[in-house]
């Protein structure tokens, strides 16, 4: 095997480079994770996840997850209601009586990303992850790489795989390809104790996710564990209205203002979501990698997931292609079929590239889709569709 008596870091414990620690270790792999949270009960941020048939639960499956996954999904937090501005619902799946089920190609069960982090977390050996170890740089050293974290310490790995995510420190030790903007900003909120707080908002999402679409704008919330909520105001806007922004949402009156004028067409119900919001809101400028980006193989060094392929969220896509990343990399570092390390990195680089372009597609299309004039009409289409 490629990697035997071989040392592997992976840089960033988030879905893809835990699914992938875990993947590895069933292939008997030395590898560690290096993590820059400070232990394992650090918050993971961000809305739920709905996993994939042929991707995220692929990945799963193949690392022996998918009973520990069944256990901790949120069942029918999928159902979804999609409204105008004015919160009339066009169209729901809350009564259907179809029950999707596991192995059904349409069923997309979502789970919150700490039991996710928290599954896959426990399956690995004890100590594979370094928490509070930011990855800072790292120097060629032998075949292989010196890595150094912020707290001071280093490690020599023979193959260091990038998983440190959108803003990736890795990344540019393999290629100088940038992230470009997408055009749309998502502002981040939570709701906690929400059936308290903002019953009205509860009784509409009963338990699922809401998508309203009015005027170009977008709100759209879901359910995530623990009587809490989370949601985005999705938009149109410049690159730099984020940074020119940020200091509103850190108060409440400034918030509140803000959302009445901004999204002035939109009924009162919706305020709800910015009186009862955990401050600060937060901004977030969606990027997307190129989608022809290519970069020459090396031996000892590769990417998966957002580090790779970042991509903007209008799909549900991202997180599924990063666990497949996850899944077809490390089949590949342990087939047989490849006499060198780069033969078997190439041919993973080479398949992924295609495979990440065409839903990062499809990702700026559904944006495009979610924020056009007739943005409701779009995803009724759409879902009427599928
Ligand atoms: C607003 C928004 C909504 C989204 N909604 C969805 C959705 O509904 N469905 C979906 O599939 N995807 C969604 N995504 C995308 C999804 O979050 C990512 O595609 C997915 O998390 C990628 O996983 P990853 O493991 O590659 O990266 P990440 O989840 O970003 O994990 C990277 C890890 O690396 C760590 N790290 C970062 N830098 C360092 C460093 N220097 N040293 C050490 N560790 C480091 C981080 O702490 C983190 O744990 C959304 C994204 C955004 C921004």
């Amino acid at each position: 095997m490629l990697l035997k008596n071989k040392k592997v870091a992976i840089i960033g414990g988030g879905p893809a480079g835990l699914t992938l620690a875990r993947l590895l270790q069933l292939h008997a792999v030395d590898v560690q994770v290096f993590e820059r949270d400070l232990n394992q009960d650090a918050r993971v941020q961000g809305s739920p996840l709905d996993l994939h048939e042929d991707s995220g639960l692929k990945a799963l499956q193949h690392a022996g997850l998918i009973e520990q996954f069944k256990q901790h999904f949120m069942p029918k937090a999928d159902r979804k209601k999609i409204m105008n501005a004015q919160a009339e619902v066009f169209l729901s799946d809350h009564d259907d009586l179809l029950e999707r089920k596991f192995g059904d190609p349409d069923f997309r069960p979502e789970i919150d990303r700490g039991a996710l982090r928290k599954i896959l977390l426990d399956s690995l050996l004890p100590d594979t992850v370094q928490w509070n170890h930011q990855f800072i740089s790292m120097q060629k050293q032998a075949n292989g790489w010196r890595l150094h974290f912020k707290n001071n310490t280093t490690f020599y790995a023979d193959l260091v795989i990038a998983a440190d995510g959108a803003n990736s420190k890795v990344r540019p030790y393999l290629t100088d390809i940038r992230a470009f903007y997408s055009g749309i900003t998502m502002l981040e909120g939570y709701i906690s104790n929400i059936k308290q707080t903002a019953p009205q908002i509860d009784q509409l999402l009963n338990g699922g996710k809401i998508m309203a679409f009015g005027h170009q704008k977008n709100l759209l919330m879901g359910q995530k564990a623990d009587d809490e909520i989370g949601f985005y105001a999705s938009f149109k806007a410049e690159e730099s209205w984020s940074t020119a922004h940020q200091a509103i949402f850190l108060d409440r009156i400034k918030t509140k203002q803000w959302f009445k004028c901004f999204y002035s067409e939109w009924d009162a119900i919706w305020d709800n979501l910015f009186e009862h919001a955990s401050l600060p809101l937060i901004p977030r400028p969606i990027y997307c990698m190129p989608l022809d980006q290519t970069w020459r193989t090396q031996a000892n060094l590769t990417l998966i997931g957002d580090a790779a392929h970042l991509m903007p969220p209008f799909a549900g896509e991202g997180v599924n292609v990063a666990m497949l990343d996850a899944l077809n990399l490390s089949e590949y570092l342990s087939s047989d079929h490849f006499s060198t390390l780069q033969q078997a990195i190439g041919s993973y680089e080479q398949e992924m590239r295609p495979r990440a372009a065409k839903m990062a597609e499809y990702s700026l299309a559904n944006g495009e889709r979610m924020h056009a004039i007739n943005a409701l009409q779009n995803m009724l289409n759409f879902f009427q569709s599928h």
